[in-house]
């Protein structure tokens, strides 16, 4: 499905970007894995996609850092000779209500969410146009969707997300680029492992489908939209929550 491509993932090293990084790879594509502190996580999941026949690189680089996505991505292009999928995954949470949120925290889940999803697909504009051709997939959050009580920074950051991929999906559409964001709900990774126990269960009766989602779930989607098969969508928010946001 995905044979002859090249895929660039942020925040592959773990949690869903790992789990995207290795389905792009079942799939056929070439897959570098960005990582930001994680570098031996990274280079494992590039063994891993290497296994399978696959090429692959672990690249260190923190997608708030603008100049840093600058680098990566012309090395990357330089080493891969094109890139045809970009999957905006790195986020980070730093919840607490408004009341005792800090400026540093609102300002640090803003630069990695928001401004790192900005940051990668600037620099990627101009190879994408070149190409005719590009598939963008973001991940924004249910949180964005709805909003959620404790996680304002982190809300307004991933509905950023959405209104930069459906300004993007508009920018780009004329040059067969399409630019999607995907909105996951609760999925069991470190993210979510982090949550209090009151947490979770209250989250999980949230959900239509009574289960926690799993990585898989979301990279399916991710691998889905990466594809020809979706070639006619561009500018949509596909939630993968069990139901949270209907
Ligand atoms: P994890 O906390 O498990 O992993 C976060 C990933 O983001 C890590 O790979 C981390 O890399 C990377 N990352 C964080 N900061 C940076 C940075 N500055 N530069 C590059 N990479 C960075 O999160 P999840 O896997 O759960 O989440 C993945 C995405 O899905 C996020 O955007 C998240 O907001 C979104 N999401 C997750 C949900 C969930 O329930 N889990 C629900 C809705 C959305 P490293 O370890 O190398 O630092």
């Amino acid at each position: 499905m995905l044979e002859g491509k090249v895929a660039l993932v942020t925040g592959a090293g773990r949690g869903i970007g790992r789990e995207i990084a290795l389905t792009l790879a079942q799939y056929g594509a070439d897959v570098i894995v960005n990582y930001n502190g994680s570098k031996e996580k990274a280079e494992e999941v590039v063994s891993e996609i290497e296994k399978m026949g696959r090429k692959a690189a672990a690249v260190q680089c923190s997608v708030a850092d603008y100049e840093a996505c600058g680098k990566m991505i012309t090395d990357m292009l330089a080493a891969f000779g094109h890139i045809d999928i970009l999957v905006n995954n790195a986020g980070i949470t730093k919840d607490n209500l408004v009341i005792k949120m800090t400026e540093e925290d609102f300002d640090a889940v803003i630069d990695t969410n928001l401004k790192g999803t900005f940051n990668t697909m600037k620099h990627m504009y101009r190879p994408f146009i070149k190409q005719k051709s590009g598939r963008i997939i973001n991940l924004s959050s249910v949180s964005g969707v709805l909003g959620n009580a404790g996680q304002a920074n982190y809300a307004a950051s991933k509905a950023g997300v959405i209104g930069l991929t459906k300004s993007m999906a508009r920018e780009l559409a004329s040059r067969n680029i399409t630019v999607n964001a995907v909105a996951p709900g609760y999925i069991d990774t470190d993210m979510t492992q982090a949550m209090t126990d009151t947490a979770k269960e209250a989250t999980l009766a949230q959900i239509p489908l009574k289960r926690v989602g799993r990585p898989k779930d979301v990279a399916e989607t991710v691998a889905f939209l990466a594809s020809d098969k979706a070639s006619y969508i561009t500018g949509q928010v596909i939630s993968v929550d069990g139901g949270m946001a209907i």
